[in-house]
């Protein structure tokens, strides 16, 4: 059975052939193969990803959207699902997993501490929210989101990738990569690599006002 909604309007397809015919566009049919068997990657960090690993059980059953090949290498992931507090001990080595993934590659925020801190924003110890060191593309609310907002969230993603074009798909340009998102130091506290210009400037005022 043809899906549906590959069949692009404007042309008119005999019924007795509706199910063996598709007329349609090459980023619908690319995209529809794309958004209908994304990997997420295989990993949580704290309550959230006992919620994560509900969605993916069979009550609610990730495979309806090709998605239950949880992998456990970022080589092989389009989806990083960040599931819980991102610590400043933790956040380098999720920008070194962000990095080895290959792209087209997606990120998700799930949880109200991926997003920005949740109850734990001004805490010590945690980054209040992933999207500080790398580009999030949905976030799903909540303290745990429930399975049924992160399936949400995941058609979200779908639907991103179903709006995209081959023609203007950035892994497609030619001329450089993207450059890669800087580890951040772990040191007495975090520091992002971006902002020691910064950090430097700052301290170098500090010294002629002393
Ligand atoms: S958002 Fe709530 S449930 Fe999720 S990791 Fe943070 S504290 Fe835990």
């Amino acid at each position: 059975m043809v899906p549906a909604e590959l069949n692009s309007p404007g042309y008119e397809i005999p019924p007795e052939a509706r199910n063996q015919v598709v007329i349609t566009t090459l980023d619908r049919i690319y995209n529809w193969g794309r958004s209908a068997s994304v990997w997420p990657m295989m990993f949580g960090l704290a309550c959230c990803a006992i919620e994560m690993i509900c969605t993916a059980a069979s009550r609610f059953d990730l495979a309806r959207f090709g998605m239950e090949i949880m992998r456990p290498s970022p080589r092989q992931s389009d989806l990083m699902i960040v599931s819980g507090t991102v610590t400043k001990k933790m956040i380098p080595i999720i920008v070194r997993l962000y990095n080895q993934m290959p792209e087209p590659k997606y990120v998700l925020a799930m949880g109200a501490c991926a997003s920005g801190g949740g109850p734990f924003k001004e805490g010590y110890n945690v980054v209040s929210g992933v999207d500080k060191f790398i580009p999030v593309d949905v976030y799903v609310p909540g303290c745990p989101p429930t399975p049924q907002a992160l399936l949400y969230g995941l058609m979200k993603i779908q639907e991103k990738i179903r709006g995209e074009s081959i023609k203007s798909a950035r892994w497609y340009q030619k001329g450089p990569d993207a450059a890669e998102t800087p580890i951040p130091l772990l040191g007495p506290d975090l520091i992002d690599p971006r902002k020691i210009e910064f950090i430097k400037s700052v301290q170098a005022k500090r010294n002629q006002e002393a």
